[in-house]
This record gives C-alpha cells, structure tokens and sequence, in this order.
C-alpha cells in the first residue's frame, strides 16, 4: 500500500538532508509509538491472551481496515502495558528510536483514560520523572508529557484531569488532550474539564477534522478553546475554517502516514498538506504512532518531499515545530541556534 507520488524519487541530497536534520515532534503517542513485537513481549510478560496465537498474526493485523479496526488494536497494545516497568521499557525504546533521527524534543501524549486503572497514578508519574531524566542524560532528548483523554470514555475525563494536575505540579505534564473515537463524541462533552484546566494553567489540545469533517475542528477551537490541533487535515473542506485557521495561526499537527493508512486521506490523492500549507494555514509535521504506520518523523517529511515540497518548504514546516510547541521562550531561541547551525552547514 503506497500513497500516490510516495514512489516518486527525491534527489540523495534532499534524503540525506532530512534525515539529518535536528527535528522536534509535537503528536507522537507513547504507547502508539511501541511496535507490535514489544507489545507482543509485554503480552506474554502481563499474562494477557492475545486475540490471535502468532506474533506474525499480530504483525498482520496492523494493516488497518479502518479507524474502528485501528482503536480495536490500539486498546489491545494498552491492556498489555501494565507496570511500572514496561512503560520504563517503553520510554527507554522510545528514545533510541527518536535520537536515531535526530528528535531534539517531544511532546509526547499518553492515553491516560485507558491506563489509570492499571496502576496507581503516583507510580506511573515517578516512572514518567525517571525517563525524562534518562532522556537527557542518555539521548541529551527534552521530552514532556501530555495525557488525553479518550473520547469514547468521557465519564473518565475528571479523573485524567486530575492526574494531569498531578504531573503538572512536579513539571513533567504541560497539558490536556482529547484523542479517540470522534465519530459521536464531539468536543462539547468535554467543556467543563477544558474549561478547568484552562484556569488551571495547561496547555490545550485535541485531536480534530481526522475522522469527522470541519464541524469538530470549530468545536474544538469554540468549545474547548485549545491551541493547537491534532491532524485538523479535514479543515481543508471549508474555506472559512482555512481562512480563520491562517488569520489565528492556530497550528496543526499533521501526520500523513497515519492519515494514508486510516483512510483519512484517500491513497489515490496528494495529502492535504499542500492545500493547508498554500491557504496559509501553520503546520507542523509529525509521525502520530509511528510503528503502527510503518512510519517514523523522517519518513513523514520524506513523505512531503517526494509530493513535490521543496527544501525551503520542509525547513519552514521543521522551524514551525519550534514555535508551535510549549518550549519557553528561552528554550525556543536555544533551538532556533541549533536549528540555524544546521542550515548553515547544509544550505550554503
Ligand atoms: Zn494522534
């Protein structure tokens, strides 16, 4: 299964550069970014049956039929991480990958709903302290957390509230997410706990236009007022959402892969990137849960190089990562150096 142009060949020079440029990740989840042989390893570790009897069957079944399929193998990989010591496990796997491609930074979400009832809370956070610390140490990576709450579950978004505020108060959680099923569970559900996190000094995000069409993108900007989108690729159907998107520069996570693969965006059709991005719309680029995909952040700009952006274009789209991310000022001009000692190596 290829995206159209994703056969298209781009020039060694291009490849090269995008591989080895410094990059920074804004929508990657934990536990999505855990491929399906580790989640096989904690399922046999955890005593957890697994729907088929074969790893190679488990392998097969992250050809996704569709975005229901997708939740169903997603909820699976989240029961058979269970202990302190698998999400170590999972960091630590996490990391290498992310260093092996240059990732200087990540805000990372955590599916908070589904796991709070596998362990207590105090717990996980102690663990979550102890990989930010090896991430530095180890990898010299910055990363932070951002629990979301799962759509489908809203009667569990007090208690991800809660645990966020927990994290937020020792520093390692920045703010509050919405992912899962947005097929009839809209924005407006989840007013009350947006609207005290707000007070409460997080940042906000949710996961919109996706798998429901505009209508969820203003509910996200209207309802919940958050500050950033996760995929919003869909806003590319409304011309007036375009045309307020790029007023606000309220930025976009965009995960192409991820959309090619959940049939967000037919294979047969460029991505809506090139429609965002040309409507003056702030986009960032992004791998969402990168081996469920067969992706990772590089081949994610591979991905746009090879439908026709230029150099010019992917650098522009890496430096937006840096503003659109929850970094402190201090912390973004540290990167822009990094970012500006890299150009001037490669783009003389
Ligand atoms: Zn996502």
């Amino acid at each position: 299964m290829s995206a159209i142009y994703e056969n298209t060949t781009i020039s060694i020079e291009l490849a090269d550069r995008l591989r080895a440029m410094p990059k920074i990740e804004l929508h990657v989840h934990l536990e999505g970014a855990t491929d399906a042989a580790t989640v096989w390893e904690l399922a046999q570790r955890n005593k957890v049956t697994p729907p088929v009897a074969r790893l190679e069957e488990w392998q097969a079944m992250y050809a996704f039929r569709d975005f229901n399929h997708f939740l169903d193998v997603y909820g699976f990989a989240m029961q058979c991480m269970q202990t302190a010591d698998d999400f170590t496990f999972m960091v630590e796997r996490f990391l290498a990958e992310q260093a092996r491609q240059n990732v200087r930074y990540c805000e990372v979400f955590l599916s908070a709903s589904f796991m709070l009832d596998n362990f207590p809370q105090d717990e996980v956070i102690a663990v979550l302290t102890e990989g930010i610390k090896h991430g530095k140490e180890k990898y010299d990576i910055e990363l932070r957390f951002i629990p979301d709450i799962g759509r489908q579950v809203p009667e569990t978004r007090h208690k991800v509230l809660d645990f966020v505020l927990k994290g937020f108060e020792k520093g390692i959680f920045i703010g509050l997410g919405l992912g899962g099923m947005e097929v009839g569970f809209p924005p407006k559900l989840f007013t009350d706990v947006y609207d005290e996190a707000r007070r409460q000094g997080l940042h906000l995000l949710a996961h919109a236009g996706e798998t429901v069409g505009p209508e969820s993108v203003w509910g996200a900007i209207n309802d919940l007022k958050v500050e950033r989108i996760g995929h919003g690729v869909r806003s590319a159907e409304d011309p007036k959402l375009l045309e307020y998107l790029a007023e606000t520069q309220t930025p976009l996570e965009v995960c192409p892969h991820s959309n090619y693969r959940l049939g967000v965006t037919p294979l047969d059709e460029p991505h809506q990137m090139r429609a965002l991005v040309d409507a003056g719309v702030f986009c960032t680029v992004n791998s969402d849960d990168p081996p469920m995909f067969s992706t990772d952040l590089t081949s994610e700009y591979l991905l746009f190089a090879k439908q026709g952006f230029s150099w010019d274009e992917l650098w522009q789209l890496n430096l937006n990562a840096i503003k659109a991310s929850f970094l402190t000022d201090e912390e973004k001009e540290a990167y822009r150096a990094e970012w500006k000692e890299f150009y001037a190596k490669v783009d003389k």
